[in-house]
């Protein structure tokens, strides 16, 4: 199944190229009151939601999708992890290029010494949301990857055991302001993580390390590589996040992006598709 939020926080059931409306299913959620539970509510309880909109989807009639503004398939992961140069031909990209580096010894090393990092939940937008740059005077670049949704609380998982924790997987952007500073300082503007289109539930993807991934700007193909090419795959990305930290309902994993990565600028039009999952069209703007 494909689950989407669009417009004003509605929720979509996707079928082919329309969706329908099934945002009644949201009334199975408990009602919670301050402080809130950790996890995004919907997915914690993706189960009910999904079959109940199943159940309710006959009667909502198919809307199409292009007329809708798609939001983030997750309003409230507590927390989106990333992995740095997962892709050993993006690594030596970086390497290579002085613009990319910035003579930063950090942003050189490997993912195995680098770790993970997080973006700042208020940089998560929808692909109807558009992208808004900051600080054009720098390079700002895009990055595509396979974006995993955890579904069930996670602390020390094994890589065995790790996929069983995704609720589904959606389309990522990384986008990026190139220079010396902390990852999670450039990478964290508002709308500097794009996720979308929707999410494809886990059970229609086997294999997340088997995908093709690529990446148009205004037609021109950027990037174009398979999640096979992961340094760290998958399921070693979750081991290894939740070794550090309990991961969520909600939480989402971006998994890294290959060569090809490159700037972008306002008037941009970015297509960017993931194998079974779909694809996304994002327009970039300029922050006000
Ligand atoms: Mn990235």
């Amino acid at each position: 199944m494909k689950i989407c939020r669009f417009d004003d926080n509605r929720v979509g059931l996707v079928e082919g190229p329309a969706i329908r409306d099934v945002t009644a299913a949201l009334d199975c959620l408990p009602a919670v009151r301050y402080p809130f539970p950790a996890g995004d509510l919907m997915i914690s309880n993706f189960e009910h939601v999904l079959a109940r909109a199943r159940e309710i989807a006959g009667a909502s009639p198919l809307i199409p999708i292009e007329s809708v503004k798609l939001l983030s398939p997750v309003a409230n992961p507590t927390k989106i992890v990333a992995a740095p140069v997962n892709y050993q031909k993006h690594l030596d990209e970086v390497r290579g290029d002085a613009q990319i580096h910035q003579n930063t010894p950090g942003h050189t090393i490997t993912i195995q010494k680098a770790g993970l990092f997080l973006k700042a939940n208020s940089s998560l937008v929808g692909p109807g949301e558009g992208i808004a740059l900051r600080h054009l005077d720098r390079r700002n670049d895009h990055e595509v990857e396979v974006a995993m949704v955890i579904g069930r609380k996670a602390n020390n998982v094994s890589r065995a055991d790790a996929l069983t924790y995704v609720a589904g997987y959606a389309i990522g952007l990384d986008i990026t302001i190139r220079g010396p500073e902390d990852r999670s300082f450039r990478k964290s503007p508002d709308t500097y993580t794009v996720l979308g289109p929707w999410l494809i539930t886990a059970d229609e993807i086997r294999n997340p390390g088997e995908l093709n991934l690529d990446i148009s700007v205004n037609g021109e193909q950027r990037q174009n590589s398979n999640t096979r090419y992961m340094i760290l795959d998958p399921a070693a990305l979750i081991e290894l996040a939740s070794s550090f930290y309990t991961l969520y309902p909600g939480d989402v994993i971006i998994t890294g992006t290959p060569e090809g990565v490159g700037p972008i600028v306002p008037g941009d039009r970015i297509l960017a598709r993931v194998e079974r999952i779909g694809s996304m069209e994002v327009a970039v703007g300029e922050a006000s």
